[in-house]
């Protein structure tokens, strides 16, 4: 329930059961689809394309890069992403970190792994894209948005689709205030959402409700006075009839998840070949990296050395703590095998992901591997499968965690190790 007294207790008696007549359902369908041809935006997925083929996978890689991002942003990692692999059988032939390279930036990588694994799948079962939603949620990581999506925009089955977007018009419409998280409340979008859909331009009705919510009934200024559907909007007539209720009160707005507090000392590992600083070329420099795990968050990106801390620590703790974990997992000895050339406290700051609230103590350490010790890291980055040493200039190119980019534009880091390959 929306907890704003006399409307929230108004709205409690609200028939979740109801539905659209069938009078609303042919007004809304014409009056969107209506508003949608003259008011749609020129996005590039949209864009003609005879080729069925492309077209559908065109549809894909925007709307499963339009999950949790903004337009905006979306356009040009959409173009980059379509010049590099312009048919899903270019994607398929990509690498992981490939993907995740394109990607960064954009969060949630989880998606990048899913559209190749995805366009590997199709690829192995004969190229052609499945054209039901039913066909398509077989395909590893196409879910029953993007399922939804796919079908409906791009072979025109009738069916609906539900994002975040459609949920805010829906709740609206129909004045729904229960949690829209709510396992029953998400079937009754999607039940309405289904009722509404045109049976003769299934995609652009869904994409022109989808338009709607991202345009005009947005989340904190909705333009009703320029909605096509405000004749039919019950939270409109409430808000209008009750002035202790607003429009923007629905849908409910989403329990917030506890946010995990975590810690995390990182260490930008630096060797080089002189032990005196003063003779360190740029060209003498390497950077250890570390790639994540293939599953879990931020899953096969690159990162520096970390190691993740009980909580807060001091710099002696934190220390100790990251030389264990550079002598169990590259071998190297701080005060056997190397020579520290400089070792400095880099900063802190806080990265923010969306269950996680993250404190990074960030340490620049630059050693320079004493004699027999070469041959023995070489050795070992050799056979490693999760490490390796890179050139310095090497490091923007790679598919790097946000928080290592946040890093490496930390005053100290800028100054000594990587800024001239970050400009
Ligand atoms: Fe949203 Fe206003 Fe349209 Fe209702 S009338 S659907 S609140 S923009």
């Amino acid at each position: 329930m929306v907890g704003r007294g006399r409307g929230a207790a108004k709205e409690a008696q609200v028939d979740m059961e109801d539905l659209f007549s069938k009078t609303q359902i042919e007004d809304m369908r014409v009056s969107l689809l209506g508003w949608y041809g003259l008011n749609r935006r020129e996005l590039p997925w949209r864009l003609a394309e005879d080729d069925i083929e492309k077209r559908t996978y065109r549809v894909w890689v925007s709307e499963v890069m339009l999950q949790q991002t903004r337009v905006q942003t979306v356009i040009d990692y959409f173009n980059r992403w379509i010049l590099k692999w312009p048919t899903l059988h270019h994607l398929s032939q990509a690498s992981l970190e490939e993907v995740n390279e394109m990607w960064a930036g954009l969060g949630y990588y989880r998606r990048a792994r899913f559209l190749l694994e995805g366009a590997k799948m199709i690829v192995a079962e004969g190229g052609v894209f499945p054209k039901t939603v039913t066909s398509l949620l077989k395909v590893r990581g196409i879910g029953e948005y993007t399922a939804g999506a796919i079908a409906s925009i791009a072979f025109k089955e009738v069916v609906p689709v539900v994002d975040g977007n459609v949920v805010r018009v829906i709740a609206r419409l129909k004045a729904i205030s229960a949690n829209p998280k709510d396992s029953l409340t998400v079937k009754r979008f999607w039940e309405l959402a289904a009722q509404l859909v045109d049976p003769f331009e299934p995609g652009d009705f869904n994409q022109g409700l989808m338009e709607l919510g991202a345009t005009v009934c947005t989340p904190t200024n909705p333009s009703c006075s320029s909605c096509p559907v405000s004749d039919h909007c019950r939270a409109l007539s409430i808000s209008r009839s009750d002035s202790s209720l607003l429009v923007t009160d629905y849908p409910m707005k989403g329990v917030k998840i506890k946010q995990r507090h975590d810690f995390s000392a990182v260490c930008v590992l630096e060797i080089v070949k002189d032990e005196d600083m003063s003779d360190i070329h740029l060209s003498d420099r390497e950077f250890i990296l570390v790639k994540r795990p293939d599953e879990g968050l931020l899953a096969g990106l690159w990162e520096f050395p970390s190691v993740l801390l009980d909580g807060e620590a001091n710099l002696v703790t934190r220390r100790k703590m990251v030389d264990q974990y550079l002598r169990n997992n590259f071998g190297l000895d701080i005060r056997k095998t190397c020579k520290v050339v400089f070792r400095e406290h880099a900063g802190e700051f806080v990265h923010i992901f969306s269950h996680i609230r993250l404190k990074i103590y960030a340490e620049l350490l630059v050693v320079h591997l004493k004699g027999g010790m070469k041959d023995e890291f070489r050795k070992q980055e050799r056979e490693a499968l999760h490490w390796k040493s890179v050139d310095s200039n090497v490091i923007p190119s790679m598919g790097l965690t946000s928080s290592v980019k946040k890093l490496l534009l930390t005053d100290i880091l800028k100054f000594w190790a990587v800024g001239h390959c970050m400009d």
